[in-house]
């Protein structure tokens, strides 16, 4: 079976996404790429019932080379995110703050310093159709120097070189949404000082437990 691990992490970072709250039944997908391959998750199976031979294998043109389900439909945004921004995994969310926050907002309020581990303020896509290739240019557009963007009235995507690391944003990104929403609730959120985010983007880069 060809991407046999990578098939195991798709199906257990898709588990994850409900375990957390991140979707609801078949919203979202995920992938990761090894080499000229993507595994990633099919469309409107539910993910409690995947197998890992499900699990579709799709080449860098979207051609199935492996497994009988039909890929997601959003995967012209995968393929997007792998053509256009050397992602090496994609997570696509129906999170609830930053869904919220794409009805009122064109990009995430500077409001907390782990922003600064997206490359700059998230941006807001505009909407298009899902499954549509409008839809994955505007999200391609948004992810321009970023490394998560979120579509208006839909949904997140974070990418990553691993799909442990663009899960991870995926939750942050939820998490700053809602941090805003719950302080926009009660007054007008402060936001950081002006150049915080650029001073902490390095940071990052060298942040938790690096190899000796
Ligand atoms: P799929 O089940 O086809 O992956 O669709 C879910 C989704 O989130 C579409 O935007
Ligand atoms: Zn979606």
């Amino acid at each position: 079976m060809q991407l046999a691990e990578q098939r195991d992490e798709v199906i257990a970072f898709a588990r994850r996404m409900i375990d957390d709250g991140l979707v609801v039944g078949t919203s979202g997908n995920v992938s990761v790429r090894s080499g000229e391959l993507i595994a990633v998750t099919p469309s409107g199976v539910d993910y409690d019932r995947l197998r890992p031979e499900d699990v579709p294998v799709v080449d860098l043109a979207g051609a199935v080379v492996d497994g009988a389900l039909k890929p997601t439909s959003e995967l012209p945004m995968h393929l997007a995110a792998y053509r256009d921004h050397e992602a090496g995994a994609v997570v696509h969310t129906h999170s609830l703050h930053a869904t919220a926050l794409s009805l009122l907002r064109d990009e995430v309020p500077a409001v907390h310093y782990q922003l600064a581990d997206f490359g700059g303020p998230v941006r807001v896509a505009d909407y298009a159709t899902f499954g549509t290739d409008a839809l994955a240019a505007s999200v391609s557009a948004a992810l321009r120097d970023r490394t998560g963007g979120i579509l208006r009235n839909h949904g997140t995507i974070t990418i990553a070189d691993t799909l442990a690391k663009a899960y991870g944003r995926a939750a942050q990104l939820e998490w700053i949404c809602r941090l805003w929403l719950t302080a926009a609730q009660v007054g007008e959120p402060r936001l950081l000082p002006d150049g915080e985010l650029e001073r902490c983007a390095p940071l990052f880069r060298t942040y938790g437990q690096q190899p000796r």
